[in-house]
């Protein structure tokens, strides 16, 4: 006889939870007891959950997991950048990475294996897409990361586009701030996006999370070069959405703009980008180029960085060049990737 598909906890909501308790004939108050022992005690397996009785963890043993699953690789930086490889439940892997910075450890999550948006500049894009990850894979790169509890940040940065997997994101997200998980401040994280347009909407509405947009350049043709997404949904139109949001809610907005050599670093890229921000309460983050194979982009030398940067700080546009981490176990930005893994 087929064996039954056992669900997980972690990805499930206190409500969730507490309705399958019910169904399971457990008493009501053990969703809570459940939830407690996943989501704040971070339990690896049923049979901690000590305050529930014996006969309950068993009953409980037959239709449940923790859904936890240590990475099976962990790679240390001279940086003291790490880099975890995690295996998915449908025989993928991903990548996560946590970041030291001063009294901060940020946790840089991946939300897809691989990723459909094909941007020229990515290891990941270059992959192609393999799939969604499921809210518990997308927790469980927190909850098993070596050193967990360090955590202080989170940015969904690491491999895909997290809009293109909105629902699960957005519940993994709601999950880290529920008052019975670890009730993060939506100040501790950040989505990145290269902005698709319906889920982005849908993430100012429903999310109070701070927001990075991948940009990279400010002219249409040209970003379109870099990033088909610009074709369905222009930079511009972002923009102006943007433009016509409330943003006193205490939800910063940053974006990214990789400089690389030649292609958008000059004064002209810099004078169109203050044009196009159009006044935008915001932050630019310059990031140094990662080479990657088979392609033909370089970084920006340093002195075009620090050009470009003084040119939008001077237009009044905070902006600050990113320092580099991890690229000695190709953790940096863009490098992610696990085509070699399959
Ligand atoms: Fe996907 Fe982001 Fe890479 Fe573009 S930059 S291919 S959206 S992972």
């Amino acid at each position: 006889m087929e064996q039954e598909q056992k669900r997980y906890l972690l990805g499930m909501t206190l409500q969730e939870i507490t309705e399958a308790m019910v169904e399971l004939r457990l008493p009501k108050f053990a969703g809570k007891q459940v939830a407690d022992w996943v989501y704040v005690k971070r339990v690896k397996g049923i049979d901690e959950m000590t305050n529930i009785s014996l006969k309950n963890r068993e009953l409980l043993l037959g239709k449940f997991e923790v859904g936890r699953s240590d990475p099976l690789e962990v790679q240390t930086s001279v940086d003291g950048t790490r880099k975890m490889l995690f295996k998915t439940s449908n025989g993928h892997f991903v990548e996560t990475v946590t970041i030291p910075d001063r009294e901060r450890l940020t946790l840089c999550v991946s939300s897809q294996v691989g990723c459909r948006m094909g941007c020229d500049f990515c290891l990941t894009g270059k992959q192609g897409f393999q799939g969604n990850l499921s809210v518990t894979e997308i927790l469980n790169q927190l909850y098993s990361a070596p050193n967990s509890e360090a955590i202080t940040n989170m940015v969904v940065m690491g491999m895909g586009e997290p809009l293109d997997n909105y629902d699960n994101v957005q519940k993994a997200l709601e999950l880290l701030q529920a008052e019975y998980g670890l009730a993060w401040s939506p100040r501790r994280i950040t989505l990145s996006t290269i902005g698709v347009k319906a889920n982005l909407k849908r993430f100012l509405q429903e999310s109070r999370c701070h927001l990075a947009i991948s940009l990279h350049n400010p002219f249409p043709e040209e970003r379109l070069d870099l990033m088909p997404i610009e074709k369905s949904t222009p930079a511009a139109s972002v923009i102006e959405a943007f433009q016509e949001h409330d943003w006193s809610k205490q939800r910063r907005l940053s974006f990214e703009y990789i400089l690389f050599d030649g292609v958008n670093d000059s004064p002209l890229h810099a004078r169109e980008l203050v044009k196009l921000l159009g006044g935008l309460s915001c932050r630019v983050n310059l990031i140094r180029f990662h080479v990657i194979p088979n392609s033909n982009l370089r970084p920006s030398p340093e002195e075009n960085m620090i050009k470009f940067r003084d040119f939008l700080t001077a237009k009044g546009v905070t902006c600050t060049i990113r320092t580099s981490k991890g690229e000695d176990i190709l953790a940096a930005c863009g490098m992610l990737s696990t085509a070699h893994k399959h």
